[in-house]
């Protein structure tokens, strides 16, 4: 529960609770035997002692990055694609992405202004499909690091022109570890000098074997400044997710994956997230890494203020305390309290694990005498 008594402590300690309470008073803690002193004073008082407390946090409540989703077959509604490109430097990465952007804006939103909130969401074939705009390969590592997985499918682009590279076998060798499916996109087809056959050799070395050859890689040439191929490789890309059978019940609360976060001047701390499972509504309370947050406002790529933001879409959200991290968690709370507490625990967790832990007495073992 995050808190004990002075008596309590002061027992675990193997101390007398005058003594306990004559510490604090130096720390400048006024306390009662049976007053309840917070997380930060135990802390401090362990340090006094030369003990070193560490925070075991109930399960379901320490580990939500890693929670089961646990939904019924019947829940679950299929959900779009999210898709990230990687490649190596200067094979049309941006310019693929610009050029995807540009291809088709949700009915309804078009003329909104651009947004940049480290993804967005095109509209082909009447199916939506979104699209990771921050990931380079450090990104992308960084969020698999830190346990997120939120790309359903990989785009490796290459230049016709150039060749395989050594970022080009990063990409794919993360998309593999990752067990994401692969999309080649082979780029800068109207240049004179491409070799779309030279890079279907090449990959083959990876066991990226083109279908015409016998394999199951779907490759697709393209023009990113040309924009040629652009609707095919939409088409592979729905083709994918629907084998794929991708889906997430929209009817829970929300969870999914901080994408890029920052203190804006005016907003204050602001985090764009993916969501990827629920629906993340105004007025939420959540915790994303270590920081709390209540949802005050939601706004899409298109500049659009969103009520609600059901999985696999990536918004802009405000009313966060602090400025969480790339690749964090955020999950959404019955209440304020709940997800204070939770995001409280995080912090203290993840300050001792900066520390360094070798601990003695655990607050679990604190909690079992209680
Ligand atoms: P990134 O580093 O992978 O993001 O590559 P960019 O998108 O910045 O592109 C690198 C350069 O290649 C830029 O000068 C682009 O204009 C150019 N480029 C990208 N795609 C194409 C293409 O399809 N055809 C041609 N001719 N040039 C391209
Ligand atoms: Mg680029």
């Amino acid at each position: 529960r995050g808190t004990l008594t002075v008596g309590e402590l002061a027992k675990l300690l193997h101390k007398d609770a005058s003594e306990v309470i004559k510490k604090l008073i130096v720390l400048g803690v006024m306390a009662t035997i049976n007053q309840e002193i917070d997380m930060d004073a135990i802390l401090l008082l362990a340090g006094e002692y030369g003990v070193e407390v560490e925070v075991k946090i109930p399960v379901e409540e320490d580990t939500f990055e890693t929670v089961e989703e646990t939904d019924e077959e019947a829940d679950l509604l299929p959900r779009p694609p999210v898709v990230t490109i990687m490649g190596h430097v200067d094979h049309g990465k941006t310019t693929l992405l610009d050029a995807i952007r540009k291809t088709n804006v949700t009915g309804g939103e078009a003329g909104g202004i651009t947004q940049h909130i480290g993804a967005y969401q095109i509209e082909a074939n009447h199916k939506k499909i979104t699209f990771l705009d921050t990931p380079g390969h450090e990104a992308f590592t960084l969020m698999r690091a830190r346990g997120a997985q939120v790309t359903d499918i990989t785009i490796i682009v290459v230049a016709a022109d150039d060749g395989v590279m050594p970022q080009t076998v990063e990409a794919v060798n993360h998309a593999k570890a990752a067990g994401v499916p692969i999309i080649v996109a082979v780029n800068k087809i109207d240049k004179p000098d491409a070799d779309a056959d030279k890079i279907k050799q090449a990959l083959t070395e990876y066991e990226l074997v083109p279908e015409e050859w016998g394999g199951d890689t779907i490759f697709v040439n393209v023009s990113a400044k040309q924009r040629i191929g652009l609707e095919e490789l939409l088409d592979m890309i729905l083709l994918v997710a629907e084998v794929n059978d991708f889906k997430a019940n929209p009817d829970k609360r929300a969870r999914g994956t901080v994408i890029e976060a920052e203190l804006d001047k005016g907003k204050g701390p602001v985090a764009r997230v993916l969501v990827q499972h629920g629906t993340l509504k105004i007025g939420d309370a959540f915790v994303a890494g270590n920081c709390f947050g209540r949802i005050r406002a939601m706004v899409n790529d298109k500049g659009r203020r969103l009520k609600e933001a059901g999985p696999s879409t990536p918004v802009e959200i405000t009313g966060l305390t602090e400025v969480p991290l790339a690749g964090d968690p955020f999950m959404v709370f019955e209440d304020e309290r709940k997800a204070r507490a939770i995001a409280d625990r995080r912090a203290i967790k993840h300050r001792q694990s900066e520390l360094g832990a070798n601990s003695r007495v655990t607050l679990d073992d604190l909690y079992k005498h209680i």
